[in-house]
């Protein structure tokens, strides 16, 4: 049976038969997941292919960043010079956000580039800044070493800053809604390639770039990232130690990292159980989100490829777990898509999970889905995700609907990157088609 023509208002889940409004005209097409302008790719047995080993394994030469404390003591000492300078270098990158050898003037002028050198290979280069919101929201588009290109965007709100950074170079994920999947995973990024945005964005915002920077001094400190969500692109838990290390040297004290909140730093996932599980055991406080998406396993499978692996049940009962091993409360994050996950019932399904396994450990942030309009992948109505939201709250799960900043930058993960690809791969056809 083709199962474009099963009408999903009404589908039973696990025997259990789903409470809705009734059908007539308020019955509403059920809308299937299907790439539009690219093909997903596949394996042997037809299922999207799922990546998790990166196929680029070389990574960038070892920085300031991927050290600790001690081991750019030892590394100091080795050139021949006194431990306490590893203490200077950290402080000219995690609290000055600097790594040109001309601004260390603490630093033994005959030494400073040669310190620079060894400890500050150059990470990010700035390829693109877009501006929007009235200069509250600033996507980067930075290229590495290896000629790789990775996004982050600063966001302004009132009382914080977040930034949204970038874990891998593309993503082995495969999720046919997501812009960064298309391209597949090209490599892990390093523990330093993630701090360093972070640091970048830091400086940008020392040197007034975001916007009005509030002035240092009477008692208020100057204004840097404090809020960091791991959603730009890549799928965090696929490189695991290399972004766990990022986090960690984020929460540690400056000079050591940068002295952040480890509350203020978001986790966001596809859904990999077991790492989940580790995650919990890090003894680290962040915020975990779960990118669900669907409740129910039979849209999930195509939605999120790599439910084939783990299940909705299992991963929410990692999700859970979380929350027992840390006392923090878990998001889960939901993009709103026309006719394909924003029914009635699955709103009502999600709260039943969500409520099947306790109380007061969960909220639910919807988010509309950046779309594409006109295709099968459009955001929901306004009627449609306000009933949505209203149904999760009403049946007690606290939910919030998230807004979309940098829409007109390209601000879902990935476009950016996208759209220079294409520019790049066009440039290459019509250099080949020129000669
Ligand atoms: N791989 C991780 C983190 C990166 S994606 C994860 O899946 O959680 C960050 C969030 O953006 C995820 O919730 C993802 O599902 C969502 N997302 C991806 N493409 C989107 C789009 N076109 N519109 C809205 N949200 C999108």
């Amino acid at each position: 049976m083709d199962p474009n023509k099963l009408n999903h208002e009404n589908q039973p889940e696990q025997g259990k038969l789903i409470r809705t409004r009734p059908r007539s005209a308020e019955a509403r097409p059920q809308t299937r997941p299907r790439t539009e302008g690219w093909t997903q790719l596949t394996g042997p047995d037809g299922r999207p292919t799922l990546q998790f080993a990166s196929p680029r394994v070389k990574q960038p030469p070892q920085h300031l960043a991927d050290m600790t404390l001690e081991e750019r003591e030892a590394k100091v000492v080795e050139l021949g010079l006194p431990k306490f300078r590893a203490k200077q270098l950290s402080k000219h990158y995690f609290e000055h956000y600097t790594s040109d050898p001309a601004k260390m003037t603490d630093l033994p002028k005959d030494r400073r580039d040669d310190l620079a050198e060894a400890f500050f290979p150059p990470l990010l280069t700035e390829v693109k800044r877009l501006v929007t919101d009235d200069g509250a929201t600033i996507k980067f588009l930075w290229r590495l070493f290896d000629g790789a290109l990775v996004e982050s965007v600063l966001m302004r709100y009132p009382g914080r800053i977040t930034l949204c950074v970038s874990s891998q170079c593309g993503c082995g994920m495969n999720c046919p809604f997501c812009a960064t999947g298309q391209a597949g995973l090209t490599r892990n990024m390093s523990t330093a390639e993630i701090l360093d945005q972070v640091v970048q964005a830091n400086r940008v915002i020392a040197e007034g770039g975001l916007g009005r920077a509030r002035e240092e001094g009477n008692g208020a400190e100057a204004e840097r990232v404090n809020n960091i969500v791991v959603m730009g692109m890549g799928e965090p838990l696929a490189n695991y130690k290399r972004v766990m290390t990022a986090v960690h040297r984020m929460a540690a004290d400056a000079p050591e990292g940068l002295g952040m909140s480890a509350r203020g730093i978001t986790v966001s996932t596809v859904g990999l159980a077991p790492a989940i599980r580790k995650l919990a055991d890090e003894n680290i406080p962040v915020t975990f989100a779960l990118s669900l998406h669907a409740p129910d396993d039979q849209l999930r499978d195509e939605l999120i490829p790599v439910n084939s692996r783990w299940k909705v049940d299992e991963v929410l009962d990692a999700a859970r777990a979380y929350f027992d091993r840390t006392g923090r409360r878990v998001s889960i994050e939901y993009a709103l898509i026309k006719d394909m996950n924003d029914h009635a019932w699955r709103a009502e399904l999600l709260a039943d999970k969500l409520n099947a396994r306790g109380r007061g450990w969960v909220h639910v942030n919807p988010i509309p889905l950046n779309p594409t309009p006109g295709s099968v992948w459009t955001s929901s109505t306004r009627e449609v995700t306000r009933e949505f939201v209203d149904r999760l709250n009403a049946a007690g799960i606290p939910t919030t609907l998230r807004d979309t900043r940098g829409k007109e930058i390209d601000g879902a993960c990935g476009q950016l990157v996208a759209s220079e690809q294409d520019k790049a791969d066009a440039a290459a056809f019509a250099a080949a088609n020129n000669e």
